[in-house]
């Protein structure tokens, strides 16, 4: 029962809401958790219970909840302009102000900010840009994206068919995919088997190049990926794998297309990890989550010089949202930002990132944990029932659920995905924070 509302939240969402991603079954067995507070990294569900969150929201909540000075700049700016469209030749000042700010934070010529609602939405505007930019480019055929199997870019139609992890497209809908092509994930746990890293890098580069051949050259006009997959496993790529394919890219007119949804905003201790931490010059980035710490719905586009030039003339940009540069969602990002800078969150989460890889690591003597990995505040584990032949449980869809349950009884949330468990907690962790994560797990 809420102690705020004296309704049974619990019953009234049971009855009346679709969640997103719901398993039915297992749903109707044990319905939703309430939460109904939330500070720092900590949790409080209906019944007062506290929990450390290292799911961070879902990988979102990078400053942190229950930050006043959010609250005051959301609701400052919804007494000012609650609403004003961006569209055609209208603005407002915290759209105009963040596009710049965004600007100024991406690496080299990224310097153009195409607002959306989120991540999903951010990634179908990069799609369509991919042919508005191509054709604009005088490269008409060049609609062909290729993605990365175990890679997941949204929820949309469009984006759930770039992403491609086992189980995400609904069988009863007849999903188009013409022109969306797939090549192996860059996975060195799964994958790799008795090449070194060296060699499966190259593989992973020569089935890139097969593939552009495979559909042609003057086809494909992007390429998507998340510098470290998320959701499809925190999948870190072997060393100068991004960079290699980032040369592939340029030598055939293929945009590439970094997702930054989750590795934005500091959760690899910098703004955006593709040039900082791999060294890669994206033609467009695209982000969401932790650009506001999720306290509102907002993403972004941030693309080229070389794009927006291209796109210039007497034709029309078709395409965007009626909540595109909300005013209130984007002095949320601002202060947000604000905050990160303030209080040198990147540096914090680069040190306490590492801690957190470090402490994590003794998880690697259970009996269960195949691979421990990840980097620095995205983590994951992954349980198997042999180490050596890394052979799955025979209830591995549900040994993921086993863990996070019996975490979420000792205070600890951390995600379930099948057989992985996933941890992306908010920047502003702490040491000992980190610590009672390690041995709650570990015992
Ligand atoms: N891209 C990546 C890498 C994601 O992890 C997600 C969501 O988790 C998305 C895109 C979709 O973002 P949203 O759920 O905000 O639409």
């Amino acid at each position: 029962m809420s102690a705020d509302t004296n309704l049974d939240i619990a019953a009234l969402d049971k009855a009346h809401a679709l969640h997103p991603w719901t398993h039915f079954e297992s749903f109707s067995r044990d319905g939703a958790l309430v939460i109904e507070r939330g500070d720092g990294c900590s949790l409080w569900d209906s019944d007062g219970r506290e929990y450390l969150d290292a799911v961070g929201g879902l990988w979102c909540t990078n400053i942190g909840l229950g930050r006043r000075e959010m609250a005051d700049a959301i609701a400052a700016q919804a007494e000012k302009l609650a609403f004003c469209n961006t569209f055609v030749d209208m603005t407002n000042g915290p759209a105009a102000l963040l596009s710049a700010k965004l600007a100024e934070l991406a690496p080299g010529d990224l310097n153009h900010v195409h607002f959306t609602t989120g991540g999903s939405t951010a990634i179908d505007s990069a799609y369509r840009m991919v042919a508005y930019y191509q054709s604009c480019a005088g490269r008409t055929d060049k609609t062909h994206v290729i993605a990365r199997n175990s890679s997941y870019h949204g929820s949309t139609f469009a984006t759930i068919s770039i992403g491609k992890r086992a189980g995400d497209k609904m069988p009863e809908f007849d999903y188009k995919t013409d022109g969306i092509h797939h090549i192996s994930a860059p996975d060195c746990y799964r994958a790799i088997s008795d090449r070194s890293e060296a060699e499966f890098c190259d593989d992973l580069v020569a089935e890139f190049e097969a593939k552009i051949e495979e559909v042609g050259p003057d086809k494909v006009g992007g390429f998507f990926a998340e510098p470290i997959q998320a959701s499809g496993g925190v999948v870190v790529p072997p060393e100068g794998y991004l960079k290699r394919m980032a040369e592939v890219c340029r030598k055939h007119d293929i945009l590439f297309i970094a997702d930054e949804v989750v590795t934005g905003f500091g959760r690899l201790g910098h703004w955006f990890a593709s040039w900082d931490e791999f060294g890669v010059q994206p033609d467009i980035i695209c982000c969401a989550k932790g650009l506001s710490s999720g306290y509102q719905p907002i993403g972004a586009t941030i693309f080229s010089d070389q794009i927006w030039d291209a796109m210039q003339g007497d034709r029309w940009y078709a395409s965007g949202f009626t909540y595109a540069g909300h005013p209130v969602a984007c002095a949320a990002a601002l202060k947000n930002i604000e905050i990160i800078e303030r209080e040198n969150l990147l540096h914090h989460a680069a040190q306490v990132g590492r801690y957190f890889e470090e402490r994590l690591s003794v998880l690697e003597a259970l009996p269960l944990a195949g691979d421990v990995r990840g980097r620095k505040l995205m983590m994951c584990v992954e349980s198997v029932a042999d180490k050596v032949t890394k052979a799955l449980l025979p209830d591995h869809l549900d040994v993921g659920k086993r863990i996070s349950d019996a975490a979420e009884a000792r205070g600890l949330m951390v995600r379930p995905m099948g057989h992985l468990n996933v941890m992306s907690p908010p920047l502003v962790i702490t040491q000992s924070q980190v610590d009672f994560v390690a041995e709650t797990l570990e015992h």
